[in-house]
């Protein structure tokens, strides 16, 4: 296996990214960084400043506004701080998934986001999210593209919401990864595609340790 590797995981959104990322970060301890983190925190930010109005986003009020962000990332806790305040359990409301896609889809976020996720590290990590071995890490010497099926996902994140005790429905939860999808996949820049190179693994069927199982293999063989 290559020395200091990047190891990068793309897909859809609840395709088990997050916790196999994690997993492989501790298998060959390697610093584990979650990408979607960092635009949830600006969409935070976004809402709790009045950018986002009647399901707008008020663009030229936010552009000037990004100067003020100062992220903080612990990739040992994957805990985001945003100027100063832990945000990493607010970033996970409905709220903010609700609006996080057309946040995403705005040019001078997805620079500003590039940037903060580069100045991280350039080896030896493992980051989930869309674009990371398309756009962030073109290079990295492994990458994984997950898929798994709409109600399979939707199940398995409501559960997470539900054991959070964040109050949602199962209905809401499959309607709103539809519509990240989809806005995800069809934006101009960065879109949710999957590299050349990637190594495709469908999560429907399997349990997180299974999949871990396959690529700590995939990456140990090569
Ligand atoms: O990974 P997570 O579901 O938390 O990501 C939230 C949203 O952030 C995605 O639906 C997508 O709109 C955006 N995102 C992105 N590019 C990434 C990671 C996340 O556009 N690399």
């Amino acid at each position: 296996m290559v020395q200091n590797p990047i190891i990068a995981i793309d897909g859809f959104a609840s395709t088990g990214k997050s916790t196999v990322a994690r997993a492989l970060s501790q298998h060959f301890r390697l610093p584990f960084i979650d990408s979607g983190a960092f635009y949830r925190g600006i969409t935070l930010f976004a809402i709790e400043n009045g950018f986002v109005k009647n399901n707008k986003v008020d663009q030229g009020g936010l552009e000037p506004k990004l100067t003020e962000l100062d992220f903080k990332y612990d990739s040992s806790s994957s805990h985001l701080h945003l100027n100063g305040q832990n945000i990493s359990e607010k970033i996970r409301q409905p709220e903010i998934a609700k609006h996080v896609s057309s946040i995403s889809s705005i040019d001078f976020v997805r620079d500003f986001v590039l940037k903060e996720l580069r100045a991280l590290g350039t080896d030896g990590l493992v980051m989930d999210g869309r674009d990371i071995g398309t756009v962030v890490f073109p290079h990295a010497d492994y990458k994984f593209f997950f898929i798994a099926k709409p109600e399979v996902r939707a199940q398995r994140r409501y559960q997470e919401l539900k054991e959070k005790g964040v109050v949602t429905s199962y209905q809401e939860v499959l309607n709103n990864l539809i519509h990240r999808d989809k806005t995800d996949s069809g934006r101009e820049v960065a879109p949710l595609v999957k590299a050349e190179d990637a190594i495709e693994i469908d999560t429907s069927e399997l349990n997180a340790q299974e999949v871990l199982s396959s690529a700590v293999q995939i990456i140990e063989s090569k």
